[in-house]
């Protein structure tokens, strides 16, 4: 039943709907999303985790998680735990269908002796330069190997004694037998496996020789009635061999999947290449996988972007044929958009000056109200007191006409309390601006007589007495681009130095007291800010998010 469905919004849908049409596929509609386990997924994940994820929930039907796991040196539990945990955080579920591509081992090597047998799979002694040599070029046809004419029998028993692990790693492989004049370089004889003797990270020793990804992903897909196999565009020239295979195994046309590409997420000024992250984790370059400046998903977690934001994001990027390269300032977008309504909002100086406020009793505390949000509403008490913090940035000694924040006899209104005016500035030795002695005006207050005195410029502060200290760590892009975004291909010459600055003496209100990892807050006039997991009840963390200006919303208004 796919009347009532919405109007299918991409290419992907309409090959579906097509498919539904022609009476395919009756049993419903069957994803999957195939992460290998060899490092943290990243944004460019994301988009493929929603896409397979959404259509299955489009469609009534259902979407595995599959460990693409049969290279076998470059794989690690550790990836494996981290990759559902960012799934399951994303907000998707597999339910129980969590597989494996290594617990189809036993089955793919059947296929493999079922296709020798067919006549259209042969073990070949060439070396892996040998048979890259014999392929030939896109001009030139490829050369056939001298193996390729050998008996199926004798395939047969060469690839039961590779099983056997009597060879040693690239003595033989088994190579599909196609067509080595084939104008598809893909289809001249792939191979199929190869001899590895490693150690797998699931089956152990068990097995010496490991199925090629070309090989075990289609298969893997028909074991598990997947009907459409979701691949980025660079899989293209692979699809002729996908449907080779399904039809030479004989699976039925009408059941069997069908593999759709789709053009991958590419971001300004990012990497989304598991490769490269790799290279930024390991030489040293972050500080982990979930470094906030990391376009994994967990650095995202950790920044403070939100699974509702990356989620709006690769709904509005949508799906297409081509690949293009997507303003990474439209994510923040979404970042910015989801916390400006969720976020509760709270006064943290991130530059302190001192203020002393001479005409406010000193052994005096009042507790003002604040509002949390304009949306979601909620208050809060603010506590004032004689001692405050303001933005070192937001007193200037000899300011223009336009500056609307303090001054020497200027006046300003403190967010939520009063209007104070600045009366005295006193400096060091070295002349810098250390203290202001400023006076406020009693009356002025929400509520008091004074209360709509029109005053140009309003700060926030902290009360000295009660603020908590925080450590602040505010980011920049981790690679500098040219000004089209597009990351250089020496991306590690290319790393910002710049991309980290902490601020160890910042003050925050006490309200944020015992608040735990992943909250979030606008800091007044700062910009979006996360509480960090190296949170302790006596120090605070904080990550900048995203700043409070939105440099897509003006792109896209041109
Ligand atoms: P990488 O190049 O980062 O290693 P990969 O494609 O090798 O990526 P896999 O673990 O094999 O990583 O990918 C799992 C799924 O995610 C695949 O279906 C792949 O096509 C998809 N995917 C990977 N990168 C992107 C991207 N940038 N945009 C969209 N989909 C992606
Ligand atoms: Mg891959």
């Amino acid at each position: 039943m796919t009347e009532n469905k919405p109007v299918s919004s991409n290419f992907i849908q309409n090959a579906i709907d097509e498919d539904l049409k022609n009476g395919k596929y009756t049993d419903g509609i069957h994803t999957r999303f195939p992460p290998e386990p060899n490092g943290y997924l990243h944004v460019g994940h994301a988009k493929s985790i929603c896409l397979n994820f959404g259509i299955a929930e489009k469609y009534d039907g259902l979407c595995n998680l599959r460990f693409d796991d049969t290279n076998p040196t470059k794989e690690d539990t550790e990836y494996v735990d981290s990759i559902q945990r960012d799934i399951k955080w994303l907000g998707f579920s597999w339910d129980n269908r969590k597989f494996y591509a290594s617990d189809y081992f036993p089955k793919l090597y059947e296929y493999a002796e079922e296709l020798i047998k067919r006549g259209l799979a042969y073990v070949d002694d060439l070396s892996a330069d040998e048979i890259r040599a014999y392929r030939g070029t896109l001009t030139e046809p490829g050369k056939e190997s001298p193996c390729r004419n050998r008996s199926m029998e004798e395939s047969l028993d060469l690839f039961r004694r590779m099983k056997a692990g009597e060879f040693p790693d690239g003595a033989h492989v088994l190579r599909a037998k196609i067509d080595m004049a084939s104008p598809n370089m893909v289809m001249r004889d792939p191979v199929i496996y190869r001899i590895a003797h490693a150690t797998h990270h699931r089956t152990g020793d068990e097995w010496c020789i490991y199925p090629m990804y070309d090989f075990a992903h289609p298969l893997s897909d028909a074991i598990e009635n997947i009907t459409h196999s979701i691949c980025t565009l660079e899989f293209e020239d692979h699809r002729p061999f996908y449907d080779w295979l399904l039809e030479s195994l004989g699976f039925d046309v009408n059941t069997r999947p069908r593999q759709i590409e789709f053009a991958r997420l590419n971001l300004t000024n990012t990497v989304t290449s598991k490769r490269k992250l790799r290279q930024l984790v390991e030489g040293g370059y972050v500080r982990g996988w979930d470094d906030p400046r990391m376009p994994t998903i967990s650095g995202m977690r950790r920044r403070g972007y939100t699974p509702a934001a990356i989620r709006k994001f690769c709904e509005e990027i949508g799906v297409a044929k081509a690949n293009s390269l997507v303003d990474v300032s439209m994510l923040e977008h979404c970042v910015r958009d989801d916390l400006n309504t969720n976020a509760d909002r709270v006064m943290a100086v991130l530059d302190p000056l001192k203020v002393i406020i001479t005409n406010y009793p000193e052994d005096k505390e009042e507790y003002l109200l604040a509002d949390n949000n304009p949306v979601h509403g909620g208050q809060r008490f603010v506590p004032f007191s004689r001692e405050i913090y303001i933005e070192r940035e937001d007193f200037m000694e000899d300011a223009p006409k336009k500056f609307f924040r303090l001054k020497p006899g200027g006046e300003v209104r403190l967010k939520h309390a009063y209007i104070i005016k600045c009366e005295e500035v006193v400096k060091d030795e070295t002349g810098k601006v250390v203290e202001l002695h400023c006076t406020c005006d009693p009356d002025s207050k929400t509520g008091g007589k004074t209360a709509n005195r029109k005053i140009k410029g309003t700060i926030h502060w902290v009360a000295v007495k009660t603020a908590l200290p925080a450590e602040v760590r505010l980011y920049d892009y981790l690679i500098e681009t040219d000004e089209n975004g597009s990351v250089p291909s020496d991306f590690i010459a290319a790393l910002n130095p710049n991309s980290l600055k902490v601020i160890e003496n910042a003050w925050i209100e006490p309200s944020v007291k015992m608040t735990a990892a992943e909250t979030h807050y606008q800091f007044l006039r700062k910009g979006y800010f996360v509480v960090d997991p190296d949170t302790t009840p006596t120090h605070l963390v904080f990550n900048q998010v995203v700043g409070l200006r939105d440099t897509w919303a003006k792109v896209s208004q041109k």
